[in-house]
């Protein structure tokens, strides 16, 4: 008793106490009136064993009510587990007290042991996680009743149809029952050690060593029952309820929480235990094909079919969210790569292509390059106008930029500021020149008006850096003869185009002809 007052599990420390002592008094007294009455199944020892059933229910219940919400419904599906044998054993009390004339209450105690695999079969095949879908809860509980009605149906046949008088009958029926009490406690047991949290290795726990003490019992039970119950048997049916109360009251062992299963073990055993109802319903199907060979085939084919679908709906939400992953990956691609105002390509996104261009122009020996475009008297733009109407400029600029008709491979990207820079690759200078025209000529078409500007609206000047065979640059270099280009285009009076390479062509707007930097003609 020492050791029980060290329990720790939410539970009041008086209140307790005192379950522990009405058990222990409970476990004492049943033994004593069976052994009085010298009959397992006289009213005094039925009422005990329904005491302590009923004991080892409410402490599951108190769990149930103070586990963190995640961890409610398993504890309370233990409960119920446990309610339907109390239930199953109030009938049978029932029926030594009235009798049972038309067999109904038999019938109604099946119906509960039958209701008992329920909870059970849901307990260990659900995975409890907030993110699986209503469909598959659904479809577990919905197999988890097909269990039950063909459990029910099952042992209803043998036990009172034709196949009653037929010796082997009963045997079916206690085989069954061993196969299915041991297969749910081996596959508690098995989610126990697959259960990556504390507190779900303590359910399963709790849940194992009263599914195997179950079974345990009931497998002696069944058998002794055939050569006629002795007195002391209802005290063994009570060894699994102390134990349900002892588990749930008492501190969980050590080994349970050192025990840390890997991922790749606990994913597995969870995906497995879906695998177990379906045996389960197939094992039916089977024996149920001695009594209906067509409802043993439907049972059979239902269950790979219910299995097949339950397969399918967790394999479309896989897709489904490798789809949004995908996506999402991809947006945050984009987003790295963009600038966030005007939405082309930014700085990051420059360079790269930067480098793959000039790479593929030192290898093929053709020639990259690169304009340097700068919106003239944009300072004062935003001065009279604003920084808004700065923006929706820059972003207008932008976008005729990018829709000039450029090839695949070329790239356009905000450098900086009020600073654009456009990437051309395999180009010649003749070309980029000419690009470089098409620009001016769509900035001009925007006819965005700028008072401060001589031409009365927002122009642009160009600096281009080209790479050739003869003279092979790296992204750095070629960004600052660019640059200078640009700044020789500022100094001729802007609005115009210089080439770096030579430093001498300057082009005026589309409207204006060829000049040398220093002013004469090309
Ligand atoms: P220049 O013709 O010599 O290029 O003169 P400028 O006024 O265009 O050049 P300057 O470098 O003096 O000014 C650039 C201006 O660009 C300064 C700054 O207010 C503006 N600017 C830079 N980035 C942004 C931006 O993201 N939005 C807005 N609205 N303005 C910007
Ligand atoms: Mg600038
Ligand atoms: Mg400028």
């Amino acid at each position: 008793m020492a050791t029980l007052l060290s329990l720790s599990s939410g539970f009041k420390g008086d209140i307790r106490l005192r379950v522990v002592w009405l058990m222990v008094l409970l476990l004492i007294l049943h033994p004593v009136l069976a052994y009085w009455s010298g009959h397992a199944q006289d009213v005094l020892p039925q009422l005990t064993m329904i005491a302590v059933q009923g004991t080892a229910v409410w402490c599951v219940f108190t769990r149930y009510q103070r586990s963190p919400p995640l961890i409610r419904l398993p504890w309370l599906l233990l409960a119920l587990a446990a309610l339907m044998q109390v239930l199953w054993a109030i009938i049978n009390l029932l029926t030594t007290i009235l009798g049972d004339k038309g067999g109904y209450l038999t019938a109604i105690g099946i119906v509960f042991s039958a209701l008992y695999m329920i909870p059970c079969m849901f307990m260990i095949t659900r995975s409890f996680g907030q993110h699986e879908p209503r469909s598959i809860a659904m479809l577990d509980l919905t197999l988890s009743c097909v269990v039950a009605v063909l459990l029910y149906r099952f042992i209803t046949q043998l036990a009172s149809g034709p196949l009653a008088s037929d010796p082997s009958s009963i045997y079916l029926v206690i085989h069954h029952a061993d196969a299915v009490d041991f297969s749910l406690s081996a596959m508690v047991i098995l989610r126990m050690f697959g259960a990556r949290s504390f507190r779900w290795r303590f359910f399963y726990y709790a849940a194992s060593t009263y599914l195997l003490a179950n079974a345990i019992v009931a497998y002696i039970y069944n058998r002794l029952e055939l050569r006629g119950l002795p007195w002391w048997i209802g005290s063994m049916v009570d060894i699994s309820y102390a134990l349900l109360m002892l588990v749930t009251l008492r501190q969980p062992p050590r080994w349970l929480r050192a025990y840390h299963p890997t991922l790749s073990v606990s994913q597995t055993i969870a995906s497995f235990a879906p695998m177990i109802l379906s045996m389960m319903v197939v094992m039916l199907g089977i024996s149920m094909s001695r009594i209906s060979f067509l409802a043993g085939l439907v049972t059979a084919c239902a269950s790979v079919l219910f299995y097949g679908l339950r397969v399918a709906v967790i394999q479309s939400q896989h897709m489904d969210m490798q789809r949004a992953v995908d996506q999402s990956a991809w947006r945050l691609e984009q987003q790295v790569g963009r600038d966030p105002l005007t939405g082309i390509a930014n700085r990051a996104a420059l360079d790269t292509r930067l480098h793959e261009a000039l790479e593929d122009g030192r290898r093929s020996g053709g020639y990259c390059s690169l304009l340097m475009i700068d919106i003239d008297f944009f300072k004062q733009y935003n001065d009279s106008l604003g920084h808004v109407a700065g923006d929706a400029c820059l972003v207008k600029v932008a976008c005729a930029l990018s829709s000039s008709q450029l090839r695949p491979g070329d790239l356009v990207a905000r450098y900086g500021g009020e600073e654009f820079v456009v990437v051309l690759a395999n180009t010649p200078v003749e070309t980029a020149l000419e690009v470089a025209r098409r620009l001016m000529a769509s900035i001009e078409r925007l006819q965005i008006v700028h008072a401060s500007c001589p031409q009365g609206r927002i122009t642009v000047s160009i600096g281009i850096g080209t790479q050739t065979a003869n003279m092979r640059a790296d992204a750095l270099t070629l960004l600052e003869e660019a640059d200078r280009a640009l700044y020789a285009a500022k100094s001729s009076g802007r609005n115009c185009v210089v080439v770096a390479s030579e430093t001498t062509r300057t082009l005026p707007s589309s409207s204006g002809e060829w000049k040398a930097n220093d002013g004469a003609s090309i």
